[in-house]
């Protein structure tokens, strides 16, 4: 239950309507799994703890280092060499005590990907498509949302994925592109407080969530487009899983 702290902690935005005590109340019940401590999890779990989403599990298997400071603002100096799933739930323990924060240091698998989700929301903040692969896999397989976004450079692109009613991840990406990529610490600032902002709106049930278009940022030309995106007939994830009329196979 809302107590009288979280009714000061909230208050500015318990006041936008249709948010109210109820709304937190819903946050406080929430459950999401942020995939990827970087340039991108750092804005969406910042901003989700502050906003009192109640439990957040963070993974990621790598380390800080002084190269990533620049965009992954949620660690610090002081953090290099730690696990940057500990070194984030300590700053969003420190923004919010409130909430329940899990830091599990394991890389994302075929073996592990199912029990490190369990059934919560997911953020989708990874650099690499065979991560985001897997997790999209458990996604669709157990009906999760999935909050996608990516970055390159100062552009980005964001999507919200419901299982069954929207465009999955394998339906959108076939290319595989890693590696050492360039990234402007702004653009997943930009794109990781979109997510953030979805995720909220959807645990609210307000607005219209960004499903079935994807929004791409460019920071150059500072400009915003929206594409349509459409399910793949042929997807080898959703295809045999939902049909396109709406509900389950
Ligand atoms: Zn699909």
């Amino acid at each position: 239950m809302i107590d009288n702290q979280d009714l000061t902690r909230y208050r500015r935005q318990m006041m936008l309507p249709g948010w109210g005590p109820e709304g937190q109340e819903r946050l406080k019940q929430a459950r999401v799994v942020i995939a990827g401590v970087g340039g991108l999890g750092s804005p969406v779990g910042l901003y989700l703890a502050a906003a009192g989403i109640g439990h957040i599990r963070l993974l990621d298997g790598d380390k800080v280092e002084l190269s990533n400071l620049h965009r992954q603002i949620v660690h610090s100096m002081c953090d290099i060499d730690r696990w940057k799933v500990e070194s984030a739930r300590d700053r969003l323990q420190a923004l919010n005590p409130e909430i329940e924060v899990e830091a599990l240091g394991s890389m994302i698998t075929a073996d592990n990907v199912f029990d490190l989700v369990g059934d919560y929301a997911i953020v989708d903040a990874m650099d690499n498509l065979q991560a985001r692969q897997l997790l999209n896999r458990v996604a669709v397989k157990r009906g999760l949302p999935y909050f996608h976004g990516a970055v390159y450079g100062m552009e980005g692109r964001i999507t919200t994925i419901i299982p069954g009613e929207t465009p999955c991840v394998s339906c959108l990406y076939t290319d595989v592109v890693s590696g050492d990529l360039p990234v402007v610490g702004t653009t997943p600032a930009v794109i990781g407080c979109l997510q953030a902002t979805e995720v909220l709106k959807y645990f609210l049930g307000l607005g219209d969530l960004l499903t079935g278009r994807q929004l791409i940022y460019d920071g150059l030309a500072l400009r915003f487009h929206e594409v349509k995106v459409k399910r793949d007939p042929k997807c080898l994830e959703c295809a045999s899983k939902y049909s396109f009329s709406g509900g389950p196979v």
